[in-house]
């Protein structure tokens, strides 16, 4: 459970850090995947058969590190990138979305499900940019778009009708949030609230006279009613709502990285030549780190990133 590093997301990126450690024979590191095999966003953004192209949107950049690529298929590269894990034994979990990072001490606590799944005193974050907040299994009517929020809007709403959507922590703290202003359901499709954590229980004790909540409720469908969302559930009772906020799980890059602390300027991380953040010891890798990315710039950052941390930090940890 106790790393030297941990690293987010098996992308060209992450695997490329962790081949850089694994050759420099630095074994205590682990990587966790949220799909289910290496590299998700080129498996499901990439079409079968496409070109990988080395130089990409005229980004020409030369191997500095382990990880190289000439142009090829997708497979191909996939085919690579597999060799890589196997060759290396790069130790990845998958089905392991990483949501929260705090710092304990000396070291960074990893967590998924609000469970701990790694202490460590690096840790790297390369989950690209194509992470999205989870949606629900059916459609949002055009119609209805301007009401249903994924995150809190710049204004919150005052004195209108809420229905709170999931059953997790985000779910909790914009349930207690909008609660003194306005009327919330919370619906949840479990009879009980179980991924919560216990700041957020006592929260939503407290609020229990303010808070309706809807426990065991399964949503069918939406459809637009007057100016309102018709909620229709699943036992076939329907109710209308102003607004929804659906809370299942997932987030934006951004909003992770906000999250656990990373400042930002000019809406870019904020982050040194070698990729470390304001957080000491926290390195951002690929294309989270960069305006415009590639799978070469992925594999450098991962080698400068790796080299640094090695030269800067492996004596530290070792002592
Ligand atoms: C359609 C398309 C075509 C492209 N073609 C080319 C090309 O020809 N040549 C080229 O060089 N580049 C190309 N790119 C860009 C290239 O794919 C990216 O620059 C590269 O994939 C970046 O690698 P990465 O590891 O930083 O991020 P990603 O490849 O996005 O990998 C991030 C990994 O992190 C995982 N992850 C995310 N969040 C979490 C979390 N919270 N917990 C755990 N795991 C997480 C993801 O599942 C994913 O596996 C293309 C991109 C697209 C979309």
């Amino acid at each position: 459970m106790k790393f030297f590093a941990t690293i987010v997301g098996a992308g060209p990126a992450g695997l490329a850090a962790a081949v850089e450690f694994k050759a420099r024979e630095i074994n205590d590191i682990v990587v966790f995947e949220k799909g289910k095999d290496i590299c998700s966003t080129i498996r499901r953004l990439y079409p079968d058969g496409k070109r990988v192209d080395k130089v990409y949107k005229g980004l020409e950049l030369k191997s500095e590190g382990l990880c190289n690529f000439e142009t090829e298929s997708k497979e191909a590269f996939l085919k690579r990138m597999r060799h890589y894990v196997k060759k290396y034994q790069i130790p990845v979990q998958f089905n392991t979305r990483v949501e929260n990072i705090e710092k304990l001490n000396d070291l960074f606590v990893v967590k998924s499900e609000n469970l701990i799944i790694s202490e460590s005193f690096i840790v790297i974050i390369a989950t690209g940019v194509f992470e999205r907040p989870n949606m629900p299994s059916y459609p949002i009517p055009e119609t209805v778009k301007d009401k249903v929020f994924f995150r809190l809007p710049n204004e919150l709403p005052k004195n209108e009708k809420i229905l709170v959507v999931g059953g997790g922590n985000s779910a909790a703290e914009i349930a207690c949030l909008l609660s003194g202003v306005c009327h919330v359901s919370l619906s949840y499709r479990r009879e009980k609230l179980f991924r919560i954590n216990e700041e957020n229980l006592k929260e939503l004790e407290k609020r229990k006279d303010k808070i309706r909540f809807l426990l065991g409720t399964d949503i069918e469908r939406l459809e637009p009613y007057k100016d309102q969302i018709k909620v229709i559930f699943k036992d076939g009772s329907s109710e209308n709502f102003s607004k929804i906020f659906y809370c299942l799980g997932g987030s934006t890059p951004k909003d992770f990285l906000k999250r656990i602390g990373v400042e930002f300027i000019n809406n870019r991380p904020k982050i040194d030549e070698f990729g470390e953040s304001n957080i000491e010891r926290i390195f951002l890798i690929g294309d989270i780190a960069v305006q415009k990315g590639s799978i070469m710039y992925a594999f450098n950052s991962a080698h400068k990133a790796v080299t640094r941390i090695i030269e800067k930090y492996i004596k530290i940890f070792r002592r």
